[in-house]
């Protein structure tokens, strides 16, 4: 078995303990996409690797790859972007282990993906400055952007033969519009009336970079009927659609996502 040694950028997406004294450290790498590293020892106080990772920072990475189902031994490792004010902000902690928390549950070991990755480094730039709405956004956000870029984007395309409506009927498991004209393949659908305004939020969401989304929210007041900021048509719609469809789509469990919302949108 060859072994390379690869240095590569990646973002923390995950630490957990690992025997008495040590860590798994889970990373999106540039260069091989998510992999994990034991760091051995990484908890004792002179251990070469105290503070130089934590969910959400950017390091350079040094490690042995040996083609070992993700999981690398680790030899160095810098950290290029701490992103202090994520670590400082309860609300901005959240929305940032939830992002990565996302992104590991829904990449593959080994597959590199380019898109994502800067993706996800825009995300989490982004938050460091967000309030606590702001974050709810960057997460709904980046949701749509990972649907996206993992080509699991819905479609809303409404049925050329049947009249103009507000409202499609979405088949959630096949993740398309059913009507007579295309009905669904399954013999008992599971599906989701949307509202012409929760389709084209989805649309604007994808399509439009973090920054200039938060700068749009910025520029209104709408609230929702509890007087909550909402500053977009359609966003109880959107929450709504993206749980099931992610939970469906990404086997995600429901609880992380929920316990993220609660903290950012509830109260
Ligand atoms: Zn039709």
């Amino acid at each position: 078995m060859t072994i390379q040694l690869i240095k590569s950028e990646a973002i923390c997406l995950n630490v957990r303990p690992f025997s008495k004294t040590s860590h798994m450290v889970t990373w999106m790498t540039r260069t091989n996409g998510c992999i994990s590293t034991p760091v051995k020892g990484a908890q004792r106080p002179k251990s070469a690797f105290l503070g130089k990772y934590d969910i959400g920072y950017t390091c350079e990475l040094i490690f042995y790859a040996r083609g070992n189902h993700g999981v690398h031994h680790i030899r160095e490792c810098t950290p290029l972007q701490f992103r202090e004010a994520l670590h400082h902000t309860w609300h901005r902690a959240t929305a940032a282990s939830y992002l990565c928390d996302l992104t590991l549950r829904t990449t593959h070991a080994e597959q590199k993906h380019d898109a994502l990755y800067v993706t996800l480094t825009q995300a989490l730039d982004t938050v460091q400055y967000c309030n606590r709405h702001e974050s709810a956004l960057a997460a709904l956000w980046y949701e749509c952007r990972l649907l996206h870029l993992l080509g699991l984007r819905p479609d809303f395309t409404q049925c050329p033969h049947c009249p103009p409506s507000e409202f499609i009927t979405f088949s959630v498991e096949e993740g398309y519009a059913i009507c007579k004209h295309r009905p669904s393949r399954l013999t008992r659908p599971v599906t989701l009336t949307l509202h012409r305004e929760m389709r084209e939020l989805f649309a604007h969401f994808a399509n439009t970079p973090l920054p200039a989304l938060l700068s749009a929210a910025r520029g209104t007041s709408r609230t929702d009927e509890l007087g909550r900021p909402e500053p977009f048509a359609g966003m109880f719609g959107l929450r709504r659609f993206l749980g099931v469809f992610l939970a469906e789509h990404l086997e995600l469990l429901p609880g992380a996502r929920r316990t993220m919302l609660d903290i950012l949108i509830g109260g």
